[in-house]
């Protein structure tokens, strides 16, 4: 049994066979899939899908490059629908520096952030979190400003959501930075650029992260695995992360399968949902 922890099923690349993209993932063996929100809209989107589906969840949230319509009215709506039942999670919310340059808008996305995690605390639900640096570097300003970020919320965290505060979704950076992730008890996020044959480094990090820790995600429809590359993304591609997470760990895809299932049961606790 597989999950993906990160689909936007509710874009347009899934109007046309949304339903046949769903069976499909199914029978790849996928047994739960998270969609997470971009901003209002989508977010409401994401729960009409997991409304209709038993096995697909939502998260809520604005995303740092979708703060277009950001407003406290927005968000207060964001708020309400946290309480829907099958929303299990804050997201995708965090930093993109590599779409946004000027310093008045990245500051912006900071003070964005602080609301949505203060509400994560409230409702002791986790964060799926996005991080992107300038020019894709493995390392600058935005893992720096969110790892702040993060130190400080976590120390007034307590009880479960300070043992699973959340993700750092779909990881592209460097291992020291995962491992100041890791030791504020948050998984990693990993994707399809872990198949590409150039990613070697990325590769060696990943065989250093503990299995424990690490959630497996297509990010849907970008990010296609190899030989998929380049193509319109799906959850049933899934398996190919596994695969490959496997081969650099030294262990077979049901165990990888086995072990990042539980990792995300443990952390969004949807396991009640049969
Ligand atoms: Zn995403």
């Amino acid at each position: 049994m597989l999950t993906d922890t990160h689909c936007h099923l509710y874009l347009e690349q899934f109007a046309g066979d949304i339903n046949d993209v769903i069976w499909r993932a199914t029978e790849a063996g996928v047994a739960k899939m998270l969609v997470p929100g971009m901003d209002l809209e989508t977010s409401r989107e994401a729960i009409r899908l997991a409304e209709t589906h038993a096995n697909i969840f939502a998260a809520v949230g604005y995303h740092p490059t979708d703060m277009q319509r950001f407003s406290q009215e927005n968000f207060d709506k964001i708020c309400r629908l946290v309480e829907h039942p099958k929303v299990i999670a804050i997201g995708e919310i965090g930093l993109d520096y590599y779409w946004i340059k000027e310093p008045e808008k990245r500051m912006e996305q900071r003070q964005n952030l602080l609301p949505h995690l203060e509400l994560a605390k409230q409702v002791n639900k986790p964060v799926i979190l996005h991080l992107r640096e300038e020019n894709d570097a493995w390392f600058g300003a935005a893992s720096v400003d969110l790892l702040n970020i993060l130190a400080d919320w976590q120390k007034d965290l307590s009880g479960a959501l300070a043992d699973k505060p959340g993700v750092l979704h779909s990881f592209n950076g460097t291992l020291e930075t995962a491992q100041k992730a890791l030791a504020l008890n948050f998984y990693i996020g990993i994707t399809g650029p872990i198949t590409y044959k150039k990613a070697d480094r990325k590769r060696e990090i990943v065989a250093q992260l503990p299995l424990e820790k690490l959630l497996i995600e297509t990010d849907s429809p970008f990010l296609a695995p190899a030989p998929f590359r380049g193509k319109r993304n799906e959850p049933a591609n899934v398996g190919l992360i596994a695969d490959k997470i496997a081969e650099v760990h030294r262990m077979t895809r049901e165990a990888v399968a086995q072990i990042t299932t539980a990792n995300a049961n443990r952390l969004f606790g949807w396991e009640a949902y049969a």
